[in-house]
């Protein structure tokens, strides 16, 4: 850093200032970044690195469930890195055992089964596979391979992902994408029955679109996929990488619909911000995918299962989910209460549990960088919405407290 010059008024630029700009030397401008340096987490709250608070009602982004550097996790993940780290997935470890039996006996799949891996879209990339090699060796449809996906959607950023994503936005430049995707209208029955033909694999869905804008499937939708999967031979995938453990008050979100999928993927808040994913499947359809045919070195890290063990004992407690529930109803009734203050700007309000969205009629990145200014963080879901996922032991002070803010920027 050059010494300050006494003879200019010119403000000394701040250590913010410094990291940023080399920031944007260092690293790859793939990301519309915030121009805040974060620097320390603690609950629902974060400090940057002029040590100024901010009310993190995005918590990570729907990953740290349970509040940034919560205790309990924490304790976990230190006792696991005083015992091992990781060992390859040709040894059985006691972590991924644990947090596999929790997750497959909450999810109701018959004789369920779990496969990790690190991100949510490793964790779709099994699913597609699975998908496809269901098809192909178990039933022996050689030529069912497609998957049918839905417009305004997100599954990840990989090739076989990015293609499942119905954006253009996240495709366009990277062709040629890989075959095998079509894309229906959510909710739209008519338009997916319309698409399933002899080359049909598996019909993959969220049950609420979260990057997409907070769009809940409409109510049935699910269970009619399901009906419609049954009758074809299809598989029905559901990516609850955003929405699961916990986050809408069961803990998965196919739970409120009475649906049960052949499988489905997870990974945000699974390991409260250390990087893991699962994909959850039936035992018939785990047959698709017997030894040596679908595998990761780093999947299952003892920590990361650690991290998610200590996770899920919370999030999917039932007293804490009938509190996420409890607190999904504050956050609407606040929202909804905005909303009749400000009609024409607030357009929209939805969501369930702690993942929620309010839809604005425009200016949502102003109205974000606003609330960043006013010491609040959420994030742009879609074009217009505004969105809300903060831990679940948020408390409703400082939802009433966020949502002030989120007003008071308006
Ligand atoms: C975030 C997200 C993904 C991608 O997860 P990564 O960990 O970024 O790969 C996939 N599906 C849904 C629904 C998501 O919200």
């Amino acid at each position: 850093m050059k010494p300050a010059d006494a003879s200019t008024s010119a403000p000394a630029a701040t250590h913010t200032d410094e990291v940023i700009a080399q920031a944007k030397q260092v690293l790859l401008q793939n990301y519309k970044q915030q121009p805040i340096v974060l620097a320390r987490g603690e609950g629902s709250y974060l400090w940057d690195a002029e040590g100024r608070r901010y009310l993190d009602l995005i918590a990570g982004i729907a990953t740290c469930a349970l509040g940034h550097c919560h205790p309990g996790v924490t304790a976990a993940v230190k006792k696991q890195l005083d015992t091992l780290w990781h060992v390859s997935n040709v040894f059985y470890s006691e972590p991924q055992i644990q947090l596999a039996a929790r997750l497959t006996k909450a999810s109701g799949l018959p004789g369920a089964r779990a496969f990790f891996c690190n991100s949510g879209a490793e964790a779709n990339e099994a699913l597609i596979k699975l998908a496809r090699r269901w098809q192909h060796a178990v039933k022996g449809n050689a030529e069912r391979s497609e998957l049918i996906t839905f417009e305004g959607g997100f599954h990840g950023r990989t090739l076989a992902t990015v293609t499942a994503t119905a954006q253009p936005k996240y495709q366009a430049g990277f062709e040629p994408l890989p075959q095998g995707f079509k894309y229906a209208q959510m909710g739209d029955l008519e338009g997916v029955k319309r698409l399933v033909g002899p080359t049909t694999a598996a019909i993959l869905v969220e049950p609420i679109q979260g990057e997409g804008g907070v769009k809940p499937a409409p109510a049935g939708f699910l269970k009619a996929l399901r009906e419609l999967c049954d009758a074809n031979g299809l598989l029905l995938l559901i990516d609850e990488v955003q929405t699961g453990i916990g986050r809408t008050g069961k803990p998965f979100a196919f739970q409120h619909e009475g649906v049960v999928p052949d499988a489905f993927s997870l990974a945000k808040s699974l390991g409260n911000g250390l990087p893991i994913g699962a994909m959850v499947c039936s035992d018939e359809v785990s047959k698709a995918l017997p030894s040596a045919t679908h595998g990761s070195t780093f999947g299952g890290n003892l920590v990361a299962c650690a991290a998610a063990i200590a996770t899920w004992d919370i999030a999917c407690d039932p007293a804490t989910m009938l509190e996420t529930v409890a607190k999904g109803e504050h956050l609407r009734s606040l929202a909804l209460a905005i909303k009749a203050r400000h009609p024409g700007r607030v357009i929209d309000v939805r969501g369930r549990g702690l993942l929620f969205g309010i839809e604005l009629d425009q200016g949502a990145a102003d109205v974000l960088a606003r609330c960043r200014g006013n010491g609040l963080l959420a994030n742009l879901a879609g074009e217009k919405t505004i969105r809300f996922a903060p831990s679940y032991l948020v408390t409703r002070e400082q939802l009433a407290e966020g949502l002030a803010i989120f007003e008071a920027s308006l």
